[in-house]
């Protein structure tokens, strides 16, 4: 994120936090207990209800501290983190990575398969290519020289070039693969940052890191009430969503990174067939799953599928449901996704 951005979104947090001790100040014998921080490359917001000031601080202090160890573990952009490890390490010799990141890996490599490579946790090298996690984002798209070699390396490596050893160990067939879980482990870490709430005694709580959010129980009896960002408006909401008990919700849109260059708008989800930003005609899409994971690598897979390949894809997971924006605005919402779409103010 770009300091100036991140400066916004933290003065609006400020602010909000400011009117929020100040409402409850004057009402609420029940109190929301909101804390946030930057991790993963984004602000992960908890907010939690229906416990004391002292128990909410140390639960969302143990589930921040979980999301660090994860990101520790899987973030390729540090050093020493296993991910880091292992894209490090020579080709075509296995290599032991924690069970934990197993686990994340086969999931990964799963839908891999179901998407037929749409979906790709071992595109690394090509976001690489792209930049798009680069500081200052890239001003134009890479040499096509840069992009073909890519898409030649791995042609015809079966499950992008990723194997899952007898062993327990992950073998990397070439130089052009390389793990990057950015689709995937967002999901993974506020998922088991719930389990560390739920565990310290917070039943009721919503976990917001920057798009993929996880919803355990009610605010003092009613929903959580959520809104839907208009993808060409940041100010603007396409539709709430009002939701109770147990459910996950994750947004991918083209508007998170991104940069434009003679018009066109480069954005961070990759289609690996083409080796170039997705371009299946959706600008959002938002997934409701049972949990984090499913919802964080299902919203990325619908962006690059698009909305008919997409809609099959969910066949696959009961339970799963998808609100999906065109570029032209109008939108796809399948049966039993919770929302509605947002009056025009
Ligand atoms: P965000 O990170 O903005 O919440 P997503 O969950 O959709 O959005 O994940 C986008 C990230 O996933 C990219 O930044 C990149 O790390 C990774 N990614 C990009 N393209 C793909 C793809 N085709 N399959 C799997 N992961 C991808
Ligand atoms: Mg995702």
């Amino acid at each position: 994120m770009n300091p100036r951005r991140w400066w916004i979104m933290m003065l609006g947090l400020i602010g909000a936090a400011a009117l929020l001790t100040w409402g409850f100040m004057i009402t609420a014998p029940t109190r929301m207990y909101v804390s946030t921080r930057l991790q993963m490359g984004t602000l992960v917001s908890i907010s939690t209800w229906g416990v004391e000031e002292n128990k909410a601080d140390r639960a969302m202090d143990l589930a921040f501290e979980e999301i660090g160890r994860i990101e520790a573990m899987m973030s390729r952009f540090m050093p020493e983190s296993a991910v880091a490890h292992l894209n490090q390490a020579p080709r075509g010799e296995p290599h032991a990575v924690p069970e934990e990141l197993i686990g994340v890996i086969e999931r990964g490599v799963e839908m891999g398969r179901l998407t037929r490579g749409a979906f790709d946790i071992g595109i690394a090298p090509l976001s690489d290519v792209w930049g798009f996690s680069r500081e200052p984002p890239p001003e134009a798209p890479p040499p096509t020289a840069a992009i073909h070699n890519w898409l030649d390396a791995r042609n015809g490596l079966p499950d992008q070039g990723i194997t899952i050893t007898p062993e327990q160990q992950i073998l990397l067939a070439n130089t052009a693969v390389a793990l990057d879980l950015g689709g995937i482990a967002k999901g993974y870490a506020v998922e088991r940052a719930l389990e560390v709430l739920q565990r310290a005694g917070v039943a009721n709580a919503l976990i917001n890191a920057g798009g993929d959010m996880r919803i355990a129980g009610a605010k003092g009896g009613q929903p959580w009430h959520i809104g839907l960002r208009d993808p060409r408006n940041p100010e603007g909401v396409v539709a709430v969503m009002d939701v109770a008990g147990s459910r996950a919700i994750s947004t991918s849109g083209d508007y998170e990174r991104y940069f434009m260059s003679d018009g066109v708008r480069y954005h961070h989800i990759l289609d690996p067939k083409l080796g170039a930003p997705a371009r299946s005609g959706l600008i959002s899409v938002t997934v409701q799953a049972a949990d984090s994971m499913t919802a964080d690598a299902l919203s990325t897979a619908l962006f690059v599928l698009g909305g008919e390949e997409g809609l099959k894809l969910l066949r696959h997971f009961p339970g799963s449901e998808a609100f999906l924006i065109r570029a032209d605005g109008t939108f796809i919402k399948t049966p039993g996704f919770i929302g509605t779409k947002a009056a025009p103010r």
